[in-house]
């Protein structure tokens, strides 16, 4: 095993720029996680948090720079197989949920696997029970979306991004619609997920949480990351001005 090998970033953003018309939303964005990594992004609302996210998984294209997810170069990436091939190893979980409204938990998570990666539904359906058991919610496969928690339905939203075995996981504030009493739900199972080491990155605005499980985080404002460092640093000693003003606010 040689060094390079074990310690290659499973994420690379190098420069990378994005704007939409005369707006420049990404001014140079170099961010990178490595396996069994996990990383949370803060910053302002509009800062672009949620844009580096898309940016990784290709559901906007970049202007210029280079992301490189395993061996995927996603800056390169156009047609839908390529792309579908991308979010098999690269799932995401949204603030709203998203999920298939008028199909069951079980399909929810069974779909895409059978449908899209055309796995044995056996197999996935198994699969999908022991994915419900790890977000606590064994016994509601035939539940729908509707008759679910919030908490409840994003546990599911997690379960189904599992479901497809990524390499990664990005999550952009999947705590922020939900009433107070359930956001503590999600954040266990993500810190589960984060103890068995699998790879995370994570927009949020839960600054306690993000202290106690990032191994490293990134302050975004206006499109470049200002500063980076593990979350006690970041924190406790922060250096830039824009971090300190923004940690005045948040905590
Ligand atoms: P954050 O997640 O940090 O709040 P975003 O990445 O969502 O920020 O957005 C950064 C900026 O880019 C915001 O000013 C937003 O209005 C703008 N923006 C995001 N997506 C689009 C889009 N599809 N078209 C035009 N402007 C957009
Ligand atoms: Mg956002």
């Amino acid at each position: 095993m040689t060094t390079t090998s074990t310690t290659k970033p499973l994420i690379e953003m190098r420069d990378v720029r994005k704007s939409f018309g005369t707006y420049d939303v990404l001014n140079g964005i170099a961010l990178d996680v490595r396996e069994g990594g996990v990383v949370c992004i803060i910053g302002p609302s509009g800062s672009g948090k949620s844009t580096i996210l898309r940016c990784i998984n290709g559901l906007i294209p970049v202007n210029s720079g280079t992301i490189r997810v395993g061996d995927f170069a996603v800056e390169a990436m156009k047609t839908d197989r390529e792309l579908i091939a991308l979010r098999h190893q690269v799932a995401m979980v949204f603030q709203q949920y998203n999920l298939f409204p008028h199909r069951t938990v079980m399909q929810n998570l069974t779909m895409a696997p059978i449908q899209v990666l055309k796995e044995n539904p056996a197999d996935v359906r198994e699969r999908a029970l022991k994915l419900l058991a790890k977000v606590r919610l064994t016994g509601k496969e035939d539940a729908y979306p509707s008759q679910l928690s919030g908490g409840q339905q994003q546990r599911v939203a997690i379960a189904r991004a599992l479901a497809m075995q990524p390499r990664v996981i990005l999550f952009d504030e999947v705590t922020a619609a939900l009433d107070p009493e359930m956001v503590s739900e999600v954040l266990n199972v993500i810190r589960d997920l984060a103890g068995e080491g699998m790879t995370c990155v994570l927009v949020t605005h839960e600054m306690r949480f993000a202290q106690e499980v990032a191994d490293e985080v990134f302050f975004t404002d206006r499109g470049v990351i200002v500063e980076r460092g593990p979350p006690k640093q970041l924190f406790q000693s922060p250096n830039d001005p824009r971090l300190k003003d923004f940690l005045d606010k948040v905590l």
